[in-house]
């Protein structure tokens, strides 16, 4: 079955299928204005693209490669999950996506805020310090050295 939105009874559906890890547990202060989820390049890791299949997803559907990476799929300008204004599987999006707007430039391995965001310029010293742990995790599950 194919998962459209996150609703509490489709949440039950797909028990077993581990969420993405929280970064930014304390964060409550997204614009949720979907400027991150137009022509996106956001590289997907192993368990992202596990995690997503396990929801329904076909890898081919929703992913292009290029440069090297899966990345997501966008469509008509937007990330292929980008419907009506929202992400349709926020819970279960890619890490990459859960860390905005700290992004990892996977080509040289930097890692940088993106000015994109309107909010960029509040991103914390002490959430750059709490995101190094993801940052590790997303670059060693590439094969890649930071
Ligand atoms: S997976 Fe969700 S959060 Fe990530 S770019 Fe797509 S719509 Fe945006």
């Amino acid at each position: 079955m194919k998962v459209n939105t996150m609703t509490g009874s489709m949440r039950d559906e797909v028990k077993g299928v581990e969420p993405t890890p929280a970064v930014w547990k304390a964060r409550g202060y997204c614009l949720k204005c979907g400027l991150c989820c137009r022509d996106t390049e956001m590289v997907l890791t192993p368990s992202d693209l596990r995690r997503i299949e396990a929801l329904g997803y076909v890898k081919r559907e929703f992913t292009v490669f290029r440069r090297g990476f899966y990345r997501l799929r966008n469509v008509d300008g937007k990330c292929f999950f980008y419907r009506d204004g929202k992400c349709i599987i926020y819970e279960y999006r890619p890490l990459g996506c859960s860390m905005y707007p700290i992004v990892i430039e996977v080509e040289n391995c930097e890692v940088t805020v993106d000015e994109l965001c309107p909010l960029a310029r509040e991103t914390k010293r002490e959430e750059l310090a709490k995101a190094r742990e993801f940052i590790k995790r997303v670059l060693e599950e590439l094969r890649l050295t930071y």
